[in-house]
Formats: C-alpha cells, structure tokens, sequence
C-alpha cells in the first residue's frame, strides 16, 4: 500500500468518526474527550518537561472528565514552545512519523515545533466534514483562494490540491499586494471556473468584495466564503456577503493545533471541533471563564501525540456562547465570539493594500530567525514604515550579518510596496505589548 494510499485510508477513518460524533450528546462527547485525553496524557507523560515537573501524579487522570484532568496541569506558552522544543518532544512517539513545521508568526516570533501527521489527518479530516457536509461543497468543484502563500509573490493563477490529491482545480489570489490588476484577472479566472468555495483572509477577501462593487461584478454559484487568520469585523462581512452574493463563515484554528472550530450555516455559529480537540477558555485568575466572560484560549489537540501540546495557549481572547444550544442541533461546544486577533495590513496611497503576511516572510526570509525574539512593523505614512527588532539575546549588539539582511530586506520591501515607500529598521531592547496583552506585528497608522 502506497503511504499517500494509506494517509488517505486514515483521514476518511477520521472524517467517519468526526460524522458519527456531531450529534452525539454532551455526556458522550466528553467521555469520548476523555479517553483521548488519557492517550494524549501516555505521550504526554513521556517528555522531559512533564518529567522534571514529576508528571508521575497525573496518572490519577483514569476517571476524570477532561475538565479535571486539564486542571491538574500546567498550562503551555508559546515561549517554552519556542525556546525548549526538546523539552516537549515524547519519548514515548519517537518512531511517529512528523514533520518540522513553523507558524506563520502573526504574533510577531514564528514558533518552530513538530507535527504528528495525526494532527494533520484529523485537521483535514474535520475540513472535509466542514466544506463538504457542512457548506456542501461537491467534491470536484474548484475552490478559490486569496492568500498570502509561502512564496512571497505567488502569482494569481490556478493549482492543484483536495482531500484525495485529485485534480481538483483551485484558483489563487496573491494576498500580498492587492491590485486592480490582479484581481481584474482573479474575477476572470473566477468566471471560466466558478468555483463553489472561497476561502481567504477577512481583510483581502473585503478588498475584492469592494472591487466588485467598484465594477459591478456579478459572482454566480457561490456556496460560501470562509475566512480564516484574522477578526472579521461586522461591517466587513456585511460588505462580503453583499457583494459576492453568499454567507460568510469564520474557521478558526492555528498551525500547532489544527482546526479549532468552525461556523456551522445553519445558526451561523462557531462550534469547537469537540473531537479533535479540548478547548479552555481562561479568565485573568486562570480560572474556566463563565459563559460571556473574556478569557484567554487555551488549547489541546488530541493527536499531538509526538509533541503533546497540552492547555497550549493560543494568544487569542475569546468568550463562551450563553446559549449553547444551536439551531443546527450539534452538539460540539459553542463560542461566541473571537475576540483580539487583529491581523492589519500596510497601505499604499493608491488605495491598495499589502497583506501584513510580508512583514513575517521579510524577516524569515532575509534574517536569522533565530536571533529575533519578536519584531513589529510601523506603518507610519504611505511613505514610511519602521521595523522594529528585538534580537533573542538582549545585549547582542546587530553584526554584519544583519547589515547584509536589511540591504536584502528593503529590496523586498520596495518589491511589494514600490519605491516611494522606505523602510527603516530599528533594534530595541522591548517591544510593549497591546493593553490586551496581545503583541501585533503590524501597527498602522495610516487610516
Ligand atoms: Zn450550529
């Protein structure tokens, strides 16, 4: 059997079972959280860290709900992701096949860590169920997407991709430097396509919503667009759903964890992906946040099994939903709302933007990632933007290595945003968080 055969054999297992528990009652779904919580916990058990820290007692967890066996441990940050990754690692998966995986960085430092393709099975598993049975999305129809990819100018064009690695047509638009354009030559894609589904972030999928409006661009058969990355405003998915015509659905999730949760049509509500995985919601105490209380989102994907990430926190805010029941009649636990994920972009006179995703691509790719602990990117006028960078070693002074990556780093700056608009950059000792405690790693202060 051939491994993308046997891959694709595991993923259906687990979209099945993902269909078998959407309705089942509260009480299953958390007996069923529970047993996978204890298997994630033997992987757990098996690392370093939980060692030092005398894991030993957590095998009190036979019997527990997930609520109280989470209780008993520490929560993550992300900085013990970033700087012990070793610590994290189980003995207990070490002939588990994973893959070295990065985030995207949106709060500033990317996080390198290691992925169980478990994780990645039940995150494309749980996508499946969502655009397939939940936006009911056929299986061959294309899929458009406006996305700030890994390649830093991805052309807008069409790609191949889908569940099952069939030739299923999907058509791209770079979200890095939105154009007339480009998008002029997006919609005319679109029309030879049509696709059913797009998928994009909020604030690029909102510039293409105003450029229909702009022209007076009509978008037949369109199922609906999921937007993921970024806080959806109101008033923007109003915009959207106006002018491409279709509902508007939010997914939420991170790179580490995989799909969290995900907007069902029918209340137009965000269900966790109970399944999957365990979400906390915390209050400033660390307390569970009652329901419409503010609290920061902590989160365990079950299948993490080579480097468990448990009570990992996601650096999002987040409330549960006073009403839990929907009309949709799933089970799966219901937030009401995503608070704190602010995700801008740079702006250039002509009225276009450039997706904030440049910042994190020009620090990857033109600097030593390993020396930046965090950086931020002031947009102080059409003309000017600062860079701040804080390095990993306070003292360092920035050497000549660093001088050769900021020569790079405008070059690709001026690529992306043209010429009048100079960058500068600026190393610091601290870069203040928001009042929310959230870091952005893009302020504006172009309106
Ligand atoms: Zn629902």
């Amino acid at each position: 059997m051939t491994k993308v055969l046997r891959r694709n054999i595991v993923r259906f297992r687990r979209y099945r079972l993902l269909k078998r528990l959407e309705y089942s009652s509260s009480e299953g779904l958390s007996i069923y959280q529970g047993q996978r919580l204890r298997k994630l916990l033997e992987y757990g058990l098996a690392t370093p860290r939980a060692e030092k820290e005398g894991g030993a007692h957590l095998f009190r967890a036979e019997g527990l709900l997930p609520a109280q066996i989470l209780k008993t441990l520490p929560i993550l940050q992300k900085e013990v992701v970033q700087k012990k990754l070793a610590s994290l690692v189980s003995a207990k998966g070490r002939t588990r096949r994973s893959i070295e995986d990065r985030t995207s960085g949106s709060t500033g430092a990317p996080t390198i860590f290691i992925r169980d393709l478990a994780c990645l099975d039940a995150e494309r598993a749980a996508a499946e169920l969502f655009y397939r049975d939940w936006l009911g999305r056929e299986r061959r129809e294309p899929v458009a997407r406006i996305w700030a990819t890994e390649a830093d100018q991805a052309p807008t064009g069409e790609k191949v991709g889908g569940f099952f690695r069939k030739r299923i047509s999907e058509i791209w638009l770079s979200a890095f430097n939105l154009n007339d354009a480009d998008m002029a030559d997006f919609f005319k894609l679109w029309q030879s396509h049509e696709p059913s589904i797009l998928i994009g972030y909020p604030e690029a999928v909102f510039e293409c919503a105003k450029y229909l409006r702009r022209n007076r661009i009509r978008i037949p058969h369109l199922k609906g667009i999921v937007t993921a990355g970024a806080k959806l405003f109101p008033e923007m998915r109003s915009e959207v759903e106006r002018s491409f015509m279709a509902p508007v659905l939010e997914r939420y999730g991170s790179r580490e964890t995989g799909l969290v949760a995900m907007e069902c049509l029918e209340g137009r509500r965000l269900h966790v992906v109970a399944p999957n995985v365990y979400v906390e919601i915390l209050n400033e105490s660390g307390a569970p946040a009652l329901p419409g209380e503010e609290g920061s989102v902590v989160v365990t994907p079950f299948y993490s099994y080579k480097m468990p990430f448990l009570r990992y926190v996601m650096g999002d805010r987040a409330k549960w939903a006073l009403d839990q029941a929907c009309v949709c009649g799933r089970s799966w636990p219901v937030i009401e709302e995503i608070v704190g994920r602010a995700q801008d972009c740079f702006r250039l006179r002509d009225g276009g933007t450039v997706s904030g995703m440049l910042g994190y691509y020009i620090m990857r790719d033109c600097f030593d990632f390993s020396k930046i602990s965090q950086f931020q990117f002031i947009q102080e006028s059409y003309e000017r933007v600062t860079a701040q960078i804080q390095l990993s070693m306070p003292h360092d002074e920035p050497d000549r290595e660093f001088f050769d990556a900021i020569v790079k780093a405008r070059d690709r700056f001026s690529q992306s945003m043209g010429p009048n608009c100079s960058i500068h950059f600026k190393f610091v000792d601290h870069i203040p968080r928001l009042s929310s405690g959230k870091h952005r790693y893009l302020m504006s202060l172009v309106d």
